[in-house]
C-alpha cells in the first residue's frame, strides 16, 4: 500500500542556517510515527513543513517534495486553509480559544457550515468522548475552556481537532507540559484513534515513542539518523 504522505529531500534554511539537510520520510495510514532526537535537531521545523506553518515566514526557504494523497502540498494551486483542515496540529502548550468548551469543539464544524444544533451536539460529544475528556467537562460545556487544567485543555484541543476529521494529525510534544495522568489519557486516545488517521508525534521521550508508535525516526543535527519499525528499533540491543 502507498504511503499517504511522502516527503523527499527536504531542506530548510532559516536565513543562511540549514536546519534540515535532506530528509526522506514517508507516512502510512493507520500508523503513528514518532520523531525523536535532541533539542534543536529540527523535529518541530520538519513537522511545521507538513502543514505549511514555516514557508510563509520571512527568511525561511524550503526545498524538496511533500506529497499528500499524491498532491504536491507546496503547489501554487494548494489552498493553505484547506491543507490545514486535512492536516491538524496539536502543540506543546494547550491553546484552546478563550471561549466555551462547546464553542471550541464546534468551531471547525460551524466553519464548515454545520448549523443543525442536534448534529453539532452529537459531534461535540463524540469528539470529547474520543479525546477522553467528556466525563470531566460534560457538566461544564459552557465554561471557558481556559479555566480547565492544562491536561484537560490539551484534550479539549484534541477534541477540537478530531471534530473536523483531518487526515493527518501532527503533535509537537503534546504531553511534555502535562501531568502523567493526562499524558497517559492522550497516549491511550492516540492508540484508539490511529486506525482512522495518519499520526506524527514529536517527542523527546523514548519511552513514549516505544509505547505508542509503529515507526520511529531519529533525528540529529537536521538529518535522519535511523528509521524503522519501533518494535525492531527498541528491541535491538
Ligand atoms: P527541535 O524541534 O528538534 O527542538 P527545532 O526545529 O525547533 O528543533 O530547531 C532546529 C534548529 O533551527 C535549531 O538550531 C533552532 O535554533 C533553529 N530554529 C528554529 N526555529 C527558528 C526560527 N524561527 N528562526 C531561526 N532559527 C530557528
Ligand atoms: P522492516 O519491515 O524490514 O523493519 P520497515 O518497514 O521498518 O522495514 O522500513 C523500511 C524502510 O522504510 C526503513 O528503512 C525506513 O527508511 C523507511 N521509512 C519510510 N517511512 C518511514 C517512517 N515514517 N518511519 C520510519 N521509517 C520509514
Amino acid at each position: 500500500k502507498e504511503p499517504l504522505l511522502t516527503t523527499n529531500d527536504v531542506r530548510l534554511y532559516y536565513g543562511e542556517h540549514e536546519a534540515l539537510h535532506g530528509i526522506n520520510l514517508d507516512f502510512n495510514q493507520h500508523e503513528i510515527t514518532a520523531l525523536i532526537g535532541p533539542s534543536g535537531c529540527g523535529k518541530s521545523t520538519y513537522l511545521r513543513c507538513i502543514n505549511r506553518m514555516n514557508d510563509l515566514v520571512y527568511g525561511v526557504s524550503i526545498t524538496g517534495s511533500f506529497r499528500l494523497d499524491g498532491h504536491d502540498i507546496y503547489s501554487p494551486k494548494q489552498d493553505v486553509v484547506a491543507l490545514r483542515k486535512q492536516v491538524g496540529m496539536v502543540f506543546q502548550q494547550p491553546n484552546p480559544f478563550p471561549f466555551s468548551v462547546y464553542d471550541n469543539v464546534a468551531y471547525g464544524l460551524r466553519v464548515q457550515g454545520i448549523k443543525d444544533k442536534k448534529m453539532l451536539d452529537e459531534r461535540v460529544e463524540a469528539s470529547l468522548r474520543q479525546a477522553a475528556v467528556w466525563n470531566e467537562v460534560k457538566d461544564d460545556l459552557n465554561k471557558n475552556a481556559v479555566s480547565f487544567s492544562g491536561g484537560q485543555q490539551q484534550r479539549i484541543c484534541i477534541a477540537r481537532l478530531l471534530a473536523v476529521r483531518p487526515e493527518v494529525i501532527l503533535l509537537d510534544e503534546p504531553t511534555s507540559a502535562l501531568d502523567p495522568i493526562s499524558s497517559a489519557e492522550i497516549e491511550e486516545t492516540l492508540l484508539k484513534i490511529k486506525d482512522q488517521y495518519t499520526i506524527i508525534i514529536v517527542t523527546h521521550s523514548m519511552q513514549q515513542a516505544s509505547r505508542i508508535s509503529d515507526r520511529t525516526a531519529f533525528m540529529l543535527n537536521g538529518k535522519l539518523v535511523e528509521t524503522g519499525k519501533t518494535k525492531h528499533i527498541f528491541l535491538n540491543p
